[in-house]
């Protein structure tokens, strides 16, 4: 039986599916006292990256922390209009580390069915609805 090939993911683009169950950021720091901290030397790039973002970047990410947001629902910095990254260039070493193309993206994108006929996705308030 000859078999389709799997089709190569290569690119992000139109999915943004591993961004729906993060809540807020996933950078490894502390907040203490409403301020951020360094969470150790093995961390600090992700403080750094934060330290080096726009003001409103932290100041959602520490909303997200303190807020009500459910534990899966999208990451505070996830934009559902261009399904990308409104802080990209400051993302935690978690998201750079996490590859496209890879088993979990694949599976996030399976998941979420990415690419199929019904594989559309908005958010409204924050949920996720099929389109
Ligand atoms: S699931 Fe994969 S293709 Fe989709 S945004 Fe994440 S890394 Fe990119
Ligand atoms: S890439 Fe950006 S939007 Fe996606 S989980 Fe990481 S910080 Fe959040």
């Amino acid at each position: 039986v000859k078999r389709k090939p799997l089709p190569l993911v290569t690119n992000c683009n139109d999915c943004g599916v591993c961004c729906l169950h993060m809540r807020t950021p996933p950078h490894i720091v502390y907040l203490i006292d409403g301020e951020l901290q360094p969470n150790g030397d093995d961390n600090y790039g992700d403080f750094a990256r934060l330290m080096a973002a726009p003001e409103e970047a932290r100041r959602v990410l520490i909303e997200g922390l303190h807020g009500d947001r459910p534990d899966e629902s999208p990451c505070s910095w996830f934009d559902p209009e261009s399904k990308k990254c409104r802080w990209h260039e400051f993302r935690p070493d978690v998201c750079r580390g996490f590859e496209v193309g890879s088993e979990s993206c694949l599976t996030a994108r399976k998941r979420h069915r990415v690419g199929m006929s019904n594989g559309k996705y908005r958010l409204v308030g924050g949920k996720l609805m099929r389109s």
